[in-house]
């Protein structure tokens, strides 16, 4: 079940392990991009096959799971080149870093990885992929002048071109281009997770929330047509998947770019109708095209999951203005009241930022009340990074760093409280779990429920992976439920 094609025939490709498990993406600048004329700058190393005939490529990714999922295509496109996937960078022919410069940390540590080459690249192509290629560009030649490819998300599609280019000895090739309407179509997909799968409906994004670089790395919004994502979904349903996660930084802003003209609400009923497909999850959804139809969807397919991620940044109504998020904290409320109104529990996770410029005491304490309003069943929290090309980099009244720190103290010691008090409410309840690992040494197996809570469970039985069964919550912890199998 690792690689899917477009014929939907599948195949075994295991994943590699460790923090060498994806592989990422790319594209070309005719300014800078080298032929194999240019006999000087000419890199042999990407011609040099190794024992099993094949050229290797090592594809590590940072981030989000936009990222994940670009890194599955970019390796789909690799392996249908003839490439093969190494573990090992130091043995690859091809090492690529498929990057995240959401905070600053993110992006540092990618010029920390593209250091350890700088004196035995020996040859190698390195390449950079992703939103830090997208953001600093020809600049990483500077820095690391070691480099041979760098490739921002929005050019993935010339990805063939650009490699056919290094394999004809190119040294430098650049894919920068932001003004694409099309999307990243590949032919081959390689699969990472052999329980869960990603389709992307919609990639780049047209908000401008202040802190945020992705508009700059990823491009404006497009849609991918709906005939295009219902065939992915039931060539995956061929290859065995049961559960679907529909991807887009702005999931919910879906609109079917082709005669069609589906709603992303249309589009979530078509998926979840896939014969074979039990559970469609879709992430991330912004408040500001959360409509009831999502709920009502919800409410009335059974293979939607009960679960909505939907970020709400800050409680404050005056930080939110400044953050551009085009809401109020009064209508984020009244979306949350519509998904707790559903005839069936719906979870509700949410993304915060703490010491955005400006956020006084006050402002923070706004954001702890909606803790306790929204009830969450998990956040993911930040302090806030200034980055380039976003419009809050210049903002005065900067919060200072341990004050920062003390604000995301609080605001998850707050959050693991109401996770402790809801989980443990949980007791008792039977949920059904699509199992996806195997724990020998602790005797344990773990699952996700479709509200997405992870638990771990003991059953008499073997070989449960990949299996949908009944399991009854015993205890409840901060971040996960313990429980046992129900025969
Ligand atoms: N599109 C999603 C939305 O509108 O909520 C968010 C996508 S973004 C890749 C993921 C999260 O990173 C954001 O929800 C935000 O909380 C966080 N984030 C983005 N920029 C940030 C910054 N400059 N500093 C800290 N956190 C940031
Ligand atoms: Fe970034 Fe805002 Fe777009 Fe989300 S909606 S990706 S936070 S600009």
């Amino acid at each position: 079940m690792g690689i899917e094609t477009l014929a939907g025939q599948a195949a075994v490709v295991p994943a590699p392990a460790g923090r060498h498990g994806h592989l990422g993406s790319f594209a070309a600048n005719a300014s800078n991009v080298a032929t194999a004329s240019d006999a000087h700058l000419t890199n042999p190393a990407i011609s040099t096959e190794t024992s099993d005939g094949k050229k290797s490529f090592y594809l590590e990714t940072f981030g989000c799971q936009m990222n994940a999922h670009d890194s599955e295509k970019v390796s789909g496109v690799l392996l249908g080149r003839g490439y093969r996937a190494e573990e090992n960078p130091a043995l690859a022919d091809l090492v690529l870093y498929n990057t995240c410069s959401i905070r600053e940390k993110a992006a540092q540590k990618v010029f920390a990885r593209l250091g350890d080459w700088k004196t035995v690249a020996n040859g190698k192509i390195i390449g950079v992929l992703g939103c830090v290629a997208q953001q600093e560009g020809e600049e990483i030649f500077e820095r690391a002048p070691w480099v041979s490819l760098v490739c921002g998300s929005a050019s993935y599609r010339k990805l063939p071109e650009l490699l056919a280019q290094l394999e004809a000895g190119g040294r430098r090739v650049t894919g920068l281009d932001l003004d694409t309407d099309e999307t990243f179509e590949t032919e081959i997909t390689r699969r990472d997770n052999l329980i869960r799968a990603y389709i992307t409906i919609i990639e780049g994004c047209d908000y401008s929330c202040a802190y945020c670089v992705v508009p700059h790395t990823r491009g404006p919004e497009r849609s991918r047509a709906s005939d295009a994502v219902i065939a992915e979904a039931r060539r995956l349903a061929d290859a065995g998947y049961s559960e679907i996660q529909l991807l887009g930084q702005t999931v919910n802003s879906y609109r079917d770019p082709s005669m069609r003209k589906w709603s992303f609400v249309d589009l979530l009923r078509a998926v979840a109708t896939v014969p074979g497909i039990r559970r469609v999850r879709f992430t991330t959804s912004h408040p500001n095209d959360f409509y009831r139809e999502i709920v009502e969807a919800i409410d009335e397919t059974p293979a939607l999951c009960d679960h909505v991620h939907l970020p709400v940044q800050s409680g404050s109504d005056r930080v939110l203005r400044a953050m551009r998020r085009t809401y109020t904290r009064e209508e984020y409320l009244q979306k949350i009241e519509w998904i707790r109104a559903a005839k069936r529990p719906i979870s509700v996770t949410s993304d915060i930022i703490v010491g955005f410029p400006g956020e006084t005491p006050a402002d923070f304490e706004e954001s702890l009340t909606l803790l306790d309003a929204a009830q969450y069943d998990a956040i993911f929290s930040f302090t806030y990074s200034p980055r380039p090309y976003t419009s809050a980099k210049d903002l005065p009244d900067a919060v200072p760093e341990e004050e920062k720190s003390r604000r995301l103290a609080v605001l998850n010691e707050r959050q693991r409280q109401i996770q402790i008090a809801n989980n443990e409410k949980l007791v008792g309840e039977t949920f059904e779990v699509l199992v996806d690992a195997r724990h020998a040494a602790r005797g344990q197996w773990t699952g996700r429920s479709s509200s997405n809570r992870l638990i771990n469970f003991t059953s008499t039985r073997e070989n449960l992976l990949g299996e949908y069964i009944s399991v009854r919550v015993t205890r409840g912890g901060p971040n996960s439920l313990a429980g046992e199998h129900v025969l």
